[in-house]
């Protein structure tokens, strides 16, 4: 895609600061890292979110996914590794070209969490959520 910011760094139109490439995803610190080691893996096909990528290139990038994780466990072992990818604006996507996170966390790291948001929903609710999306039958 001709403006995609990650379409450019695949193209290699602007720098980045590369961990990994193979023939279909690339992997580069992030530019405003969470932690040392914030590393987004990124499909070098466009596509825009999780809905939009083709399971084939999905199983490939999360392969490099898995494989980069494991390098960075190994060279700086992190306390623990947060996976994040966003989908939509309101979900905090922010750059248009489908990519993962991998955050390591380490002693310090900030981790927002999300628990005092949650809420319990009644029986009823819940009854009828999983009538909706019941993919069983
Ligand atoms: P999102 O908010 O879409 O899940 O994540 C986009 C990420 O891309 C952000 O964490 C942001 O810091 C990073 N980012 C945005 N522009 C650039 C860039 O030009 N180069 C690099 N390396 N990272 C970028
Ligand atoms: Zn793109």
């Amino acid at each position: 895609m001709e403006d995609c910011i990650f379409c450019k760094i695949v193209r290699e139109e602007i720098p980045c600061y590369k961990t990994y490439e193979d023939e279909n995803v690339i992997a580069f610190l992030d530019i405003l890292p969470l932690s040392k080691g914030h590393t987004l893996v990124v499909p070098k096909k466009h596509f825009k979110d999780i809905l939009e990528i083709s399971d084939e290139e999905l199983c490939t990038t999360m392969k490099a996914l898995k494989k980069i994780t494991d390098h960075i466990q190994r060279i700086y072992k992190p306390e623990g590794i947060v996976i994040r990818q966003n989908n939509g604006e309101k979900a905090g996507q922010s750059v248009f070209h489908i990519h993962f996170h991998i955050k390591p966390v380490y002693n310090g790291t900030t981790v927002v969490s999300e628990v005092n948001h949650r809420r319990e929903y009644s029986k009823e609710e819940m009854e009828s959520i999983v009538k909706d999306l019941n993919m069983l039958n």
